[in-house]
């Protein structure tokens, strides 16, 4: 079948399509025993189903697994076919971005990076660099992608995929991303849907749908991944669901207070969660302790300090892991999440600052029988972000696919 009936494919297939997709993505590679207990449908159904996923490229079969030691057959597992529909993502930073092809089975195809002078005011020259990325990557592709995520370092009005503000790089205040996107991109796009599919969102949660999607947060219905370094962010899911408020309201984490009359937050507020435990805080800790590179220190570097037996480098991870386990208590107070998934520059710091972030969360919450909540280092590296570009994408395709049929 021809790649572009593939990828219009995916729109016109309805609910029970859409549950065997989400249903591998919640979980992983399936058989087709374990997907019909997963669904609820017959046997007969959703081989039925299998088959005409199979048909328009979107499902293929694994290697087979070993029988079982009780002598089952071997099965063969069902996952996303590297033959469906990719989608293009970019991540945009003050100064930099990142574009990538990601195939919709979480695969990163394809990257490359572009640059343009942040705080310069010439919003043109950002949105120039970011169409150039995002050409160079569709020309990458044969089939036309499901659609553009485009996960954004700053505030973003999610119902209109328009950005707010980026600190640093105010020459994108404002910018109407998707409706830019739509315009000079769209015609390259797959119409599964009927419309050109751009989905633009604040990193924290985009990253958060990498976990969700690709990560240690598949097949759980709540968990937190936070973003640590310069600036602190977290994504909440909850119930499944990228936890928003109206139009990307929420998920300025950094910016909950946790000390009145603290110190003075660039965002104008006093006493932020970004002003004791993020890199501006961990700099100036560190030079007026003197240790080696405080102007630029990170979380590598300063537990290596430590291992060194540098003197007072362990004395400020305890304090930084501390401060960060601050807002970790917060949020375990409101949501629960029951996982903290650490990316960027805190999961440098390794075992060392996660075992500490950790014994500070639970030194500072109640016991509850049903236990205390964890705290992992990602296993997506640098990737979370662009692949859960992607996951927005892919998010709001199953949601269509869902809705189309109701
Ligand atoms: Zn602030």
């Amino acid at each position: 079948m021809g790649k572009t009936k593939a990828a219009a494919s995916m729109g016109e297939a309805g609910w029970s399509h859409a549950r065997i997709l989400q249903a591998l993505y919640d979980l992983g590679p399936l058989s087709r025993a374990d997907l019909a207990r997963v669904t609820g449908a017959s046997r007969s159904t959703l081989t039925a189903l299998v088959q005409q996923l199979m048909d328009q490229g979107l499902l293929a079969e694994q290697e087979s697994r070993p029988s079982s030691p009780s002598g089952g057959k071997p099965s063969r597992p069902l996952w996303i076919s590297p033959q469906a529909p990719p989608v293009a993502v970019a991540h945009l930073l003050p100064g930099r971005l990142e574009c990538a092809l990601v195939s919709a089975g979480g695969q990163l195809l394809a990257r490359v990076q572009r640059e343009f002078t942040p705080g310069s005011g010439d919003g043109e020259a950002a949105t120039a660099a970011l169409l150039d990325g995002l050409r160079d990557i569709l020309a990458r592709t044969a089939t036309p992608p499901l659609g553009i995520g485009v996960a954004v370092g700053g505030m973003v009005d999610t119902d209109t995929g328009t950005v707010i503000s980026v600190a640093l790089a105010p020459e994108l205040d404002g910018l109407p991303l998707a409706a830019i996107l739509r315009a000079e991109l769209g015609a390259g796009l797959g119409t599964g849907l009927g419309t050109e599919l751009v989905c633009v969102d604040m990193h924290p949660r985009a990253q958060a749908l990498g976990d969700r999607w690709f990560g240690q947060g598949r097949g759980r219905s709540r968990f937190a991944s936070l973003y640590t370094g310069e600036a602190l962010g977290v994504g909440l899911v909850l119930n499944g669901e990228v936890h928003r408020g109206p139009a990307g309201t929420g998920g300025e984490i950094g910016h909950s207070i946790v000390q009145l009359d603290g110190r003075a937050c660039h965002c104008g507020q006093r006493g932020c969660w970004e002003t004791v435990a993020g890199h501006d805080w961990l700099r100036a800790e560190a030079t007026r302790l003197r240790l080696p590179g405080a102007a630029t220190l990170t979380a590598g570097p300063l537990t290596r300090l430590a291992a060194a037996e540098v003197p007072h480098a362990a004395e400020l991870v305890e304090r930084w892991a501390a401060n960060l386990s601050a807002g970790l208590v917060n949020l375990h107070q409101i949501f629960a999440p029951g996982l903290f998934i650490l990316h960027g520059d805190v999961a440098a710091g390794g075992e060392q600052l996660r075992g500490r972030i950790e014994h500070h969360l639970h030194a500072r919450i109640p016991s509850h029988p049903a236990g205390p909540p964890q705290v992992a280092l990602t296993a997506l590296d640098d990737d979370a972000t662009l692949l859960g570009a992607a996951g927005l994408v892919l998010s709001e395709q199953l949601r269509a696919m869902k809705g189309t049929a109701r």
